[in-house]
């Protein structure tokens, strides 16, 4: 098939790639028009307008790695080529860590550590190296082709910006979380997208450095982030001795994001919390001047399958166009590569009957993602709850018969001391939080409950963990007041 891929970004690579593998002839429209960058740090400076969020921490998950190491090891091998470097679930283990011995299963609970616009850069650089691929930047899609057929629209090419039309067996809608696709649809006479849309309820801010020449990076044996309720924090390696901090405040918060903005405060900031302290004690460098911030964070997902038939055929949605989650959890590129995998599957299999692979595409799409999207939801919820309740002075915990007020007690004074010395707990978390797992599966699991509830009634027979960072938003104020 002459297969359009609209947009270059995670989900458009991994169409492109798939896809060709298959043997289907793939052009990539991408509206950014930027050169091919030669190196992983003049990928770093990369005009990358349409993407926004490539200038943010990205953590590279498990589930995504493993899809590179074991469908692309050619790829996966460039990421490390490039400087890329893995994490694996018993690197820097806590000294309080008892018999760990590993496992063959062991060998997939390894992340990717690098940035965005490596781990992007690379990625290109492979699909544009197989001859099946036209990669054709500065060219915005601008709507979409249908068939003058009655009933819903068959969509049979693109519409570009000077005007043009080009034809196509296929068009995948890989333009990410600001894709009016439900719109270019709408023009064509489908019936409304379903739509279902939650504020993550968070601001980030990320800032990027590179350890100084002969610097080491800290041990990772404690956390390497935290959430004190007003403020989430975590500390992401990159590639080539690069690293990012992220901080993400509650989006109601406008004094401290205000604030944060700010090189210097974002800089104290991270000094006075215990996770990313350490990177800040002068052995590394800024390698942005300015801290990078994006509001607008949103949980999204869209059915393109309404009354069981698809709104239209002849284009099918991957990545951010499907689902946007918390960048928190940082499972958007994974969830994107993982949908193009899925939609891939779905034309290997139905080939061109593209009813047929939109009907199975969707129904892997809910099989597979859309638990991970609505645990995803849930757990927003909770911690909007909670920074509510902060920002207005109040104890989350007051209400001591509420549910989520022991679910919040069992997790900080169960599952986090155990995931620091039963090596059973720390997979099993690892799994979940790599998408490794079905998301109801870690507090599911009767031994990783048991063991668990055993930390947690041991609670006060243990030291009190040192504080992640300032007991309360005032006492960071007081800290950071310029
Ligand atoms: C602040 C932030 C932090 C994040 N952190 C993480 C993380 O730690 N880990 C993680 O896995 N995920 C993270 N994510 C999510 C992740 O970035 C996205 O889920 C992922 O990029 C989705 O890939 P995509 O290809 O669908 O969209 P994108 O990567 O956004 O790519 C879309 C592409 O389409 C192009 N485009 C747009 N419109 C058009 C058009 N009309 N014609 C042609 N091209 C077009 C854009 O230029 C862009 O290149 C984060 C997101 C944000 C916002």
């Amino acid at each position: 098939m002459r297969v359009a891929v609209v947009g270059g970004g995670v989900a458009g690579l991994g169409s492109a790639l798939a896809l060709a593998r298959q043997g289907h002839q793939v052009s990539v429209f991408e509206r950014d028009d930027t050169p091919m960058p030669s190196s992983a740090d003049e990928a770093f400076a990369w005009d990358r307008r349409g993407a926004p969020q490539v200038r943010h921490s990205h953590a590279f998950l498990a589930r995504l790695r493993n899809m590179l190491a074991t469908s692309y090891p050619d790829i996966h091998a460039a990421l490390l080529a490039e400087g890329a470097t893995e994490m694996r679930v018993d690197d820097d283990l806590p000294p309080t860590m008892v018999g760990f011995e590993r496992e063959p299963g062991d060998d997939e609970l390894v992340m990717l550590a690098c940035r965005r616009t490596t781990f992007e850069w690379v990625l290109r650089r492979a699909a544009i190296a197989d001859g099946r691929v036209a990669f054709r930047t500065g060219e915005p899609v601008v709507g979409l082709v249908a068939a003058d057929e009655p009933g819903r629209p068959h969509v049979v090419g693109v519409r570009l910006a000077d005007g043009s039309t080009s034809a196509f067996d296929l068009v995948i809608a890989a333009n990410g979380r600001r894709s009016v696709l439900p719109d270019w649809l709408a023009e064509l006479g489908a019936p409304p997208v379903h739509e279902q849309v939650e504020d993550t309820g968070i601001v980030y801010y990320s800032r990027f450095y590179r350890l100084r020449p002969g610097c080491e990076a800290p041990p990772r044996t404690g956390p390497i982030g935290g959430d004190l309720g007003y403020l989430k924090y975590g500390v992401f390696v990159g590639d080539n001795d690069t690293f990012s901090i992220t901080l993400a405040t509650p989006v109601d918060d406008d004094q401290l994001r205000k604030l944060l903005a700010d090189p210097v405060v974002f800089d104290t900031t991270a000094r006075h919390l215990a996770a990313t302290a350490p990177w800040l004690d002068g052995r590394g460098e800024p390698l942005t001047d300015e801290v990078h911030v994006m509001a607008g964070l949103l949980n999204r997902w869209r059915d393109h399958v309404v009354d069981g038939e698809p709104v239209a055929t002849g284009v099918i949605p991957v990545g951010d166009v499907v689902l946007c989650t918390n960048p928190l959890y940082g499972r958007g590129c994974s969830t994107a590569f993982w949908s193009a995998h899925l939609m891939a599957d779905a034309v290997a299999a139905f080939g061109d009957d593209l009813r047929e692979v939109a009907l199975a595409y969707d129904a892997s799409l809910r099989a597979e993602i859309l638990p991970w999207y609505q645990a995803g939801v849930a757990q927003d919820a909770e911690a909007r709850r909670v920074a509510a309740a902060l920002l207005a002075g109040e104890d989350p915990d007051a209400d001591t018969s509420d549910p989520r007020t022991f679910m919040r007690a069992v997790l900080r004074d169960g599952l986090l001391p155990a995931m620091r010395t039963d090596p059973v707990v720390l997979r099993a978390f690892f799994r979940s939080l790599n998408l490794l797992s079905r998301p109801d599966e870690l507090a599911t699991d009767p031994d990783v409950g048991a063991r668990v509830l055993a930390a947690w009634q041991t609670r006060d027979q243990r030291p009190a963990d040192p504080p992640l960072g300032p007991a309360s938003r005032a006492d960071l104020l007081d800290l950071i007041a310029v």
